[in-house]
């Protein structure tokens, strides 16, 4: 499936969006964000956020001023550094103000700097006019399901407004804040791309569903990625003993979603504080100890 023309142009320097980017375009996420709102069942909380990394990494909090600090400096050290995300290493709408706090450092020093935001989408709606403002430019919504009876085993409890709902209840409340999300990205004309965990014998075939209903909000892209149940990883919340998906399956799945729209098929699953072009991972080279006495390109 082509994109149209309009759309191509607006994501060519995204290393994330575009495939033939990815070699040229580096980006960034600074991990700011620890608290989550709710409990996904493959979640271990001594580890990044598992809906846009990779298990088992954990990566180092920042402040908002060391996170923009670091930005500035990788910004002058790689060139080609165009895009800087937060992703973790919880749910950057649960952390507001450092979330917020750390795009408006940045984009007041660096505003050619694209920002993007990973979410789990609840507090979404509640959000969407800060990031029109900070003129984020593109958003991710993890969406494992449609159907809140299919949420309740993948969601242990989603803590809303001040109280906890479990089960069914609260995969109806996550639902409806991210359809409102999508809806309220879209009358924005911001980019959303949606990411879905994909559990074998509970959410696999019916992403397809899922598929099709962003597809009609709106939503440019689906990064379908696999669940990675590995015990070194701990043991998921919920779900003990669930296998992730072949990489075959997560191919066929794919490929069975593909007819309807773009597929994101290079996603390399980035820890929260990944540095780099997609392929290297550079976050060794910039820890805490090392950044900190590296000059920013712009002063803070
Ligand atoms: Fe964990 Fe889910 Fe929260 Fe991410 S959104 S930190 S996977 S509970
Ligand atoms: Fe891009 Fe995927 Fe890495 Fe996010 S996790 S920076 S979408 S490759």
């Amino acid at each position: 499936v082509e994109m149209d023309q309009k759309l191509q142009e607006r994501i060519a320097k995204h290393p994330c969006y575009s495939e033939d980017a990815h070699h040229h375009y580096a980006r960034m996420h600074v991990a700011v964000a620890p608290a989550c709102n709710i409990q996904c069942n493959y979640c271990n909380r001594k580890y990044d956020c598992a809906n846009e990394s990779r298990p088992g990494v954990v990566s180092e909090l920042l402040t908002p001023e060391e996170a923009a600090h670091k930005a500035l400096v990788i910004a002058g050290k790689i060139p080609q550094m165009t895009v800087v995300g937060i992703a973790g290493p919880g749910d950057p709408l649960a952390n507001p103000e450092k979330t917020f706090r750390t795009f408006e450092l940045i984009a007041d020093k660096a505003p050619d700097i694209k920002l993007c935001l990973s979410t789990n989408g609840l507090m979404l709606p509640e959000y969407i006019d800060r990031i029109k403002q900070l003129n984020i430019d593109h958003v991710t919504i993890t969406l494992n399901t449609i159907d809140p009876e299919i949420g309740a085993q993948i969601y242990a409890w989603v803590h809303y407004k001040r109280k906890r709902y479990r089960g069914v209840e609260g995969a109806k409340i996550l639902l409806e804040k991210q359809m409102e999300g999508l809806q309220a990205l879209k009358e924005a004309d911001i980019l959303c791309k949606v990411n879905s965990v994909m559990i074998p014998g509970i959410n696999d075939q019916h992403l397809i569903e899922v598929n099709k209903m962003i597809r009609e909000n709106g939503a440019f892209l689906h990064n379908i990625m696999p669940l990675i149940s590995a015990p070194e990883h701990g043991t998921h919340f919920g779900l003990t003993g669930q296998r992730g998906p072949t990489p075959k399956e997560v191919k066929e799945l794919q490929d069975n979603c593909a007819g309807n729209m773009k597929m994101m098929r290079h996603c390399r699953q980035c820890r929260a504080d990944a540095v780099g072009l997609l392929g290297e991972d550079r976050s060794q080279e910039f820890s805490k100890d090392k950044f900190l006495e590296m000059s920013p390109e712009y002063d803070l």
